[in-house]
């Protein structure tokens, strides 16, 4: 049987999608100015990626699965409530911004900008924005404007920046991210497969019925495909980071080697919510702040 195109949908969609990255190319730009604008457009494009998604996966999908896997269906109703959830936690909770001054051991007060004079305290300690002299391991980010403990990095997705109140968070989040990814990917795959598999004969019925009729549901496969190849690569960067005591933000100036036991320890440590070795560093040795990784 030879399928003849009845519609444009697919054409439309293939043209949007090309639009859409090139939408995301002209605002590249923005991450390296010094504007300080906040960047909404990735996070933007990140929320409707997974309502999306979800929208597919009960318009379209789902029914489909609960006819033939009951309990497979709930778990997967179990795994976009995790998601969901997740995600908003993490755009609720603070990253743990910087307000004051780290202490001096010694005396039991809060340095100033005299020690930096006087050259008890680095120069590159000091953050002229937020005029404080910032706590070891902080980070001023210059899209947030703010010092964060312990700053990992700024997440272009979440549109904030992750740092000691939300880094495990944003581990569970890519971990639960990944899961959701992986279902879709499975679930969308034996959904068209199927439905092909009743009327279609040849390699051409195939690419003409995907443009006529499943247009949706293959172009968040195809999302879904490639996010899980950045989120599986996002959560093993995380684990050696975190199994190395590093923080995006700052490891390039980190000069430590931590052990093959200290990087177990420090995996457990960060599972259970202890506190992770850090890699020592030098803080930003002649460079000016704003120069560092966001
Ligand atoms: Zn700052
Ligand atoms: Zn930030």
């Amino acid at each position: 049987m030879v399928i003849p195109f009845t519609n444009y949908r697919g054409v439309v969609a293939v043209g949007l999608l090309f639009g859409l990255l090139k939408t995301i190319q002209c605002h590249n730009p923005r991450i390296k100015s010094y504007c300080r604008w906040p960047n909404p457009v990735y996070a933007g494009m990140f929320a409707a990626g997974i309502f999306n998604s979800l929208f597919c996966m009960y318009h379209e999908i789902l029914y489909y699965i609960y006819m033939k896997y009951q309990l497979f269906t709930i778990m997967c109703m179990c795994q976009h409530v995790a998601l969901l959830t997740v995600y908003f936690k993490l755009l609720l909770t603070d990253p743990e911004a910087c307000t004051s001054s780290s202490v001096d051991e010694d005396t039991g007060r809060a340095h100033s900008i005299l020690d930096v004079a006087e050259g008890k305290v680095s120069t590159s300690d000091y953050c002229q924005q937020c005029e404080i002299v910032k706590p070891r391991y902080a980070h001023h980010c210059r899209l947030c404007n703010c010092c964060f403990h312990e700053m990992d990095h700024h997440c272009l997705l979440l549109n904030k920046c992750v740092g000691r109140g939300t880094q495990r968070l944003f581990v569970l989040f890519l971990l639960i991210c990944a899961v959701n990814m992986v279902t879709f990917v499975m679930l969308s795959t034996w959904y068209l497969y199927t439905e092909f598999s009743i009327f279609i004969v040849d390699a051409r019925d195939i690419v003409v019925a995907i443009f006529n009729y499943y247009v949706f549901v293959w172009t968040m496969l195809l999302g879904n495909a490639v996010s899980l190849g950045w989120c599986m690569g996002m959560l093993m960067t995380q684990m050696w980071m975190i199994s190395n005591g590093y923080l995006i933000a700052t490891m390039s100036n980190a000069h430590t080697k931590l052990t093959y036991r200290q990087c177990i320890n420090n995996l457990i440590a960060f599972a259970l919510g202890n506190r992770v070795e850090r890699n020592a560093y030098e803080a930003w040795p002649g460079k000016p702040y704003g120069i560092a990784p966001v």
